[in-house]
């Protein structure tokens, strides 16, 4: 199994060093010739969604990783990663990938409680730590999304088909559940890609 790590900008290195401890090799998309490699999988990190956004434009990433993700690459989105992906952003209108049936609002817990951590379950499996980092969360997620963790009433962790997002960032922390889970999800094959979208 080899997953790719989307490396423009934020806490991709966290995410790599997370694989290699659970022995899945990794592998950075920095420009376009890097989606040549053939991948299983790809985790979009945490940052800053905007600057994400305009760097996959400007480097002509932005159209084939989506194809891929429409076509039903396993993908794994952080925080910014969740903005990315998601089909609408309540306080903002610029929308990017728009592949998963969620509003998200981004930096949602305000400035002063914007970076925090706790504990919570995550998909029934156990309770993880969480850490957000001017974090959105999501307002609602859609028929086809699955809730998989939810803190003071809202929803923060979510899977639809292929794609699965965090509003905390596990891989600051030394917990493996959700790196695990994903890639579950990846060694499952190919997941039923994205329906009704085009
Ligand atoms: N606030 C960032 C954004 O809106 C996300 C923060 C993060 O990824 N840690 O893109």
């Amino acid at each position: 199994m080899k997953i790719a790590v989307l490396a423009l900008q934020g806490a991709f290195i966290e995410h790599e060093r997370m694989l290699a401890r659970l022995g899945i090799s990794s592998f950075e998309i920095r420009r376009r010739q890097d989606l040549e490699e053939s991948f299983d999988g790809l985790i979009i990190p945490g940052g800053e969604s905007t600057v994400m956004g305009k760097l996959l434009r400007e480097l002509c990433l932005f159209e084939p990783i989506r194809a891929k993700i429409l076509a039903g690459l396993p993908v794994f989105g952080t925080c910014a990663g969740l903005i990315l992906l998601a089909r609408r952003v309540a306080n903002d209108e610029r929308l990017n990938f728009a592949v998963m049936d969620i509003t998200a609002r981004r930096n949602a817990y305000g400035r002063q409680l914007g970076s925090f951590n706790t504990r919570a379950d995550f998909a029934g499996l156990r309770e993880i730590p969480m850490v957000f980092i001017r974090a959105p969360y999501i307002e609602s997620a859609g028929e086809k999304a699955q809730v998989l963790a939810e803190v003071q009433g809202r929803i923060v962790a979510a899977r639809q088909n292929n794609l699965l997002v965090t509003a905390f960032h596990p891989e600051l922390s030394d917990d493996f559940t959700v790196h695990q889970y994903f890639s579950d999800m990846v060694a499952g094959g190919l997941c039923p890609r994205v329906e009704g979208l085009e």
